[in-house]
C-alpha cells in the first residue's frame, strides 16, 4: 500500500472512532425543555432588564460577524493567492531563505497579519462591553492582556510550526502520520498545561477560603462521589463584572474554578447551584471527553490536509509546489478557518447536550430547582446575556442552552419530569 492509501485508511478510522465517540459518550437523548415553560418564564422576567440585554447583544454583534466575515478574507486572500506565499518568503530573506526562518517566522507572521486585521472589531468589541459596564478594565489593562494572549499563542504557535515541518523535511512521504500524531498529542498535552501554565497568565488562582461556603462544597462533592482536588477562586473582577464558574484539566490537575465576581453576586446556595453544575462536568469526564474528541480531530484535519495536498489546483492558486512547504501555510491556514466556521454549530450543538446533563445532574445533587432558577436568572442578569436569543444565532454558536430553557428544565424537573 503506498502512504496516501495508508493515510486514506488511517483517516476513515478517525471518522468511525469519532462519529462513534460522538454517539456514545454525547447525550442525545436529553428531554428538550416544553416551549410553553420557557415562555413563561421569559414573560417573568424583568422587561426592562431583557430589553437592556438585547440592546447589548444587538451592539456587539456587527463587531463579532465584522471579526468574522474579515478574518475569512483575510485566510482565503492569503491562502488561496500567491500572497501570503510571498509573505512567508519575505519572513526568511534576512536568514538567508533558511526553511526555519520561514517556517517559524513565516508562519508566525502570517498569524499575526491576519490578527491585525481583525484587531478593530476585538477594540470595539472591548468598547461596547465596557460602555455597558460589563468590562472593569482600562485600554491599559485590556492592551496587556491582548499582548499576552498573543505572546502565548507565538510560544506554542512556535513549537508547533517547528515540530511540523521539522517532520515533512524529515519523512516527506509519510509526514502526516507523525503530524497527525503531532497535533493528537499536542491537544492532550495543551488541555494538561493551560489550566497550570496559561490561566495563570491571565488570572491570580486562590484556594477559596475556610469557611462554612468552602466546606459546603466540599461535603457536595463528597456526595457526589466526584475527586475534587481543590476550589479555587480567580479574581476575574480585575477585567469584568460577569459571573462564571468552570473545571478545567483533569487527573491530577483538575479543579474547579469560581469567578471571585459570583461569589460577590450571588448567594451562598446559588454558589453551590453553580458548582454542583461543575461537578457533573467532572463525574462525566467531559473536559476528558472534549480532550478526546479535540486530539482525534486534530489528528483527522492534518491527514485530510496531506490528502487535499495531492490537488494540482489548489497548490497552483496558492503559488506553492507542495503543500508540506513552509510556503504553503497560508493555504492550511485558509482551509482551518474555513472548517473552523463549518464545525462551530456542530460543537455548539453538542456543547449544549452536553452543558443540559450537567444541569440535570445539578438538579439531581441539590434538589433545590428554585435556587437553580433564580440562579439562571442572575446570571444571565449579571451577564447581560439575551434570555432567548434568535433562533439562527442560538443554532450557530451557542455552548449553552438559552436562560429560559435552563428555567424551564428547572421547572420540568420540579414536576418530577426532568428525570
Ligand atoms: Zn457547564
Amino acid at each position: 500500500m503506498t502512504p496516501r492509501a495508508w493515510a486514506a485508511l488511517t483517516l476513515a478510522g478517525l471518522v468511525v472512532t469519532l462519529l462513534v465517540a460522538a454517539v456514545l459518550l454525547v447525550p442525545w437523548s436529553r428531554p428538550p425543555a416544553p416551549r410553553a415553560d420557557q415562555l413563561a418564564a421569559l414573560g417573568e422576567l424583568p422587561r426592562a432588564e431583557v430589553a437592556r440585554a438585547r440592546e447589548f447583544r444587538g451592539a456587539l454583534r456587527p463587531g463579532s460577524y465584522g471579526a468574522l466575515v474579515v478574518g475569512l478574507l483575510a485566510a482565503l486572500a492569503l491562502g488561496l493567492t500567491p500572497l501570503g506565499a510571498k509573505l512567508v518568503s519575505l519572513a526568511g530573506r534576512p536568514f538567508g531563505d533558511h526553511w526555519i526562518a520561514q517556517a517559524v517566522l513565516g508562519g508566525l507572521l502570517v498569524v499575526l497579519a491576519a490578527d491585525l486585521l481583525t484587531l478593530p472589531f476585538a477594540a470595539w468589541r472591548h468598547a461596547v462591553v465596557a460602555r455597558y459596564g460589563l468590562s472593569t478594565q482600562g485600554w491599559g489593562g485590556w492592551t496587556v492582556d491582548l499582548l499576552k494572549s498573543y505572546a502565548v499563542s507565538a510560544v506554542i504557535g512556535a513549537v508547533a510550526l517547528l515540530g511540523f515541518y521539522t517532520v515533512t523535511r524529515l519523512a516527506p512521504r509519510w509526514w502526516w502520520a507523525f503530524g497527525a500524531a503531532g497535533a493528537a498529542g499536542l491537544v492532550v498535552l495543551l488541555s494538561f498545561i493551560l489550566p497550570v501554565l496559561v490561566e495563570p497568565v491571565f488570572n491570580r488562582f486562590t484556594p477559596m477560603e475556610q469557611g462554612p461556603l468552602r466546606t459546603e462544597l466540599m461535603t457536595l462533592a463528597a456526595r457526589d462521589g466526584v475527586p475534587v482536588r481543590d476550589v479555587l477562586v480567580a479574581d476575574a473582577s480585575r477585567r469584568t463584572r460577569a459571573v462564571n464558574a468552570y473545571v478545567s484539566g483533569f487527573g491530577p490537575t483538575r479543579r474547579i474554578v469560581v469567578y471571585d465576581t459570583l461569589l460577590r453576586e450571588a448567594t451562598p446556595a446559588e454558589v453551590t447551584s453553580v458548582v454542583a453544575h461543575e461537578l457533573g462536568h467532572a463525574k462525566d469526564q467531559d473536559v476528558f471527553t472534549g480532550t478526546l474528541t479535540g486530539a482525534l480531530g486534530a489528528a483527522a484535519a492534518v491527514i485530510v490536509l496531506y490528502l487535499l495536498g495531492s490537488w494540482g489546483a489548489l497548490l497552483r492558486v496558492a503559488g506553492v509546489e507542495s503543500i508540506a512547504e513552509p510556503r504553503a501555510f497560508p493555504l492550511l491556514i485558509a482551509l482551518v478557518t474555513v472548517a473552523g466556521l463549518v464545525a462551530t454549530p456542530v460543537q455548539a450543538l453538542v456543547s449544549r447536550h452536553v452543558e443540559a446533563r450537567a444541569d440535570e445532574h445539578a438538579l439531581t445533587l441539590t434538589g433545590d430547582p428554585a435556587t437553580f432558577e433564580a440562579m439562571q436568572r442572575r446570571l444571565s442578569t449579571v451577564n447581560l446575556s439575551d434570555p432567548d436569543p434568535p433562533r439562527w444565532e442560538y443554532l450557530y454558536s451557542a455552548s449553552h442552552p438559552s436562560t429560559v430553557e435552563r428555567m424551564a428544565a428547572a421547572r420540568a424537573h420540579a414536576r418530577g419530569g426532568g428525570g
